[in-house]
């Protein structure tokens, strides 16, 4: 890469900002992120790079996100958990009814009639509750998964910053 006489510039590990790094400055000296105080070590390769000067942050990150990450699992596996309640209750509901009209057997009557609406009309509306309930916990796993997704690839990156960090 261009060595000019104004120095290199490398991106801010923490806040992305460009810091530019004067040629004075030799392989592993410090320097600090001139927008969020970010204190580096300057990497001096086949091209100028910065990596954290100290990981503790970068540890703290990692076990929070370590943190986070469980609780996520501990939720996924609750939400299917109750998901798999949830199926069985509908399946216990729909016999119940098939048992009420079918295996009775009573002679057809008004009374058996209004029976049969009434019947109809709780089970309809305990599969529209089932259905908005499966909905709802389906999307709860869903997001559930993102967010499980997203703290792996957040502990991905910060594995990978203690690791260029610590290589020095
Ligand atoms: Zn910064």
């Amino acid at each position: 890469m261009a060595d000019g006489a104004a120095g290199t510039k490398a991106r801010c590990v923490s806040c992305r900002e460009e810091i530019a790094i004067p040629e004075q400055y030799a392989h592993g000296d410090h320097i600090a992120c001139g927008t969020c105080g970010t204190k580096h070590k300057v990497v001096r390769g086949d091209r100028v790079r910065l990596v954290m000067a100290d990981v503790t942050p970068l540890r703290d990150a990692l076990a929070q996100n370590q943190q986070t990450m469980n609780r996520i699992q501990a939720e996924l596996a609750h939400a299917r958990a109750s998901f798999g309640i949830g199926a069985n209750g509908l399946g216990i509901g729909v016999a119940f009814a098939v048992y009420q009209v079918g295996w009775k057997g009573e002679p057809l009557s008004m009374t058996l009639l209004w029976n049969a609406i009434g019947i109809a009309l709780v089970t309809g509306l305990l599969l529209e509750a089932a259905n908005w309930a499966f909905l709802a916990k389906r999307q709860a796993i869903t997001r559930l998964s993102e967010e499980l997704q997203e703290s792996q690839e957040e502990a991905r990156t910060l594995r990978q910053k203690i690791r260029d960090a610590t290589r020095l």
